[in-house]
């Protein structure tokens, strides 16, 4: 048994929306985190731990569940950050030539532990994935986060039009690859499967209603896929899928709208769209560095709400896999919009909310015994500028929220999954 002592903070409840008052969140500064030996966490409290249990004394540091980025592409880190475009052409002029390397399966393997080792030096310990086209990039997301003992949701993406040679798939081996990787990886350990859409644009209707097929054989499986970013990508879409009423329309006829959908952006829906989505039980995954970078458009959170919405960094059209730099680009998409987002919102939909949005509340999202220990560790400060600003601070929304708004990864001191350390910040 092991035990951490730290200032623990989490969100057993949802806050209601603009709510600051310190009743929101569940605030135990000075606690002990117990972990027992199959990576749980086996007890919370304020006294100090039996003899003969090792421990490590965090006191005066910041004690979060790990984050959840509920949609990220593992093979885009090497174009995040590139200049001048919107989606289709951003697509077409820097992402799709970068992920024709990863039909290389060293190229993937490669890429994939420097993307979960990045992903845990930025305090996020679960998440869901679009590798590639390619089968083996599937393999070895699963492979590698096996390793590293966390949370993946993934699979391989489909695409058969619309795409360069060398990054498209075909109905039939597409399925057969789906059905070969749930096979292998589907509820084995900590891995989950998505029956993974790109988006609408690069499937065939024949390809939608195998994915479709496939969800509706097996309802433990999740989908993932883009919906709404962008204008002109809607506009395609309205070319493409002349008989939907919508873009969401066209996902919902396929049979991929359904509780364990998690779509990416949902800027422009309209009302019905929302209102289709909440009733489905699927929900927007929210990607604010990324709509920003690429002047996708603003998320209109309270429209789509009462649809559960969770945080992503959609890395490479997201500008940092940080999740804490994410909620502070967050705070600013509502703002543009006359709402204010606050720090509770922000922090439980990167951590309880998406959990319960994945269906993975059991596991994930909170500190409560009986659930993984997968947790961060934070610095308050890491220098002068903000270690002022939280010297200032009247009250826990208020430290907590400056923390949110100025805070990324060289604030955090260590990353823990299932109980085990897996990220060490070198210096202090
Ligand atoms: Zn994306």
């Amino acid at each position: 048994m092991k035990a951490i002592k730290a200032d623990l903070l989490d969100f057993p409840k949802q806050p209601q929306w603009g709510e600051t008052a310190d009743s929101e969140a569940r605030w135990r500064p000075a606690h002990w985190l117990l972990l027992d030996d199959k990576g749980r966490i086996a007890a919370i409290q304020q006294h100090d731990p039996p003899e003969g249990v090792t421990r490590e004394d965090h006191t005066g540091r910041l004690l979060l569940p790990g984050f959840i980025d509920t949609h990220v592409h593992s093979p885009q880190l090497p174009v995040m950050a590139s200049y001048g475009t919107e989606l289709l052409d951003w697509l077409n002029t820097y992402t799709f030539p970068s992920e024709t390397a990863w039909q290389d399966e060293a190229v993937a393997q490669h890429g994939t532990a420097l993307f979960l080792d990045a992903l845990l030096a930025h305090g996020t310990t679960a998440a869901v994935v679009f590798p590639t086209v390619h089968k083996t990039s599937a393999e070895a997301l699963f492979a590698e986060a096996t390793r590293r003992g966390m949370r993946v949701i993934g699979g391989k993406v489909l695409m058969d039009r619309h795409a360069p040679d060398g990054l498209r798939d075909d109905v039939r081996g597409a399925e057969r690859d789906c059905r070969d990787l749930i096979e292998r990886w589907h509820g084995q350990g900590r891995n989950a499967y998505a029956v993974t859409v790109r988006f609408a644009p690069t499937s065939t209707p024949e390809q939608l209603a195998m994915a479709g097929a496939l969800c509706k054989a097996d309802p433990t499986l999740y989908m993932q896929t883009h919906v709404a970013e962008n204008r002109d990508e809607v506009r395609w879409v309205a070319e493409l899928f002349p008989a939907a009423r919508s873009y969401l329309d066209v996902y919902a006829r396929a049979g991929l709208l359904h509780e364990r959908s998690v779509l990416a952006h949902g800027i422009w829906l309209d009302a019905e769209d929302r209102a289709r989505l909440y009733a489905s039980g699927a929900h927007v995954a929210h990607c604010p560095t990324s709509n920003l970078f690429l002047g996708s458009g603003l998320f209109d959170w309270r429209a789509t709400s009462p649809a559960a919405v969770s945080m992503a960094t959609d890395v490479g059209g997201g500008t940092s896999l940080s999740m804490v730099r994410t909620l502070a680009a967050a705070y600013t998409v509502q703002a543009l919009q006359g709402q204010r987002l606050t720090a509770w919102s922000a922090l439980h939909t990167t951590t309880r909310g998406a959990a319960e949005a994945l269906h993975l509340q059991h596991e994930i999202g909170a500190l409560e015994p009986g659930l993984m220990a997968d947790f961060c560790l934070w610095d308050w400060s890491v220098g002068p500028v903000d270690a002022q600003r939280q010297r200032r601070a009247q009250s826990l929304h208020e430290k907590v929220f400056a923390w949110m708004t100025l805070a990324d990864e060289r604030h955090l001191a260590a990353t823990w999954v299932a109980g085990t350390p897996r990220y060490t910040r070198r210096t202090a």
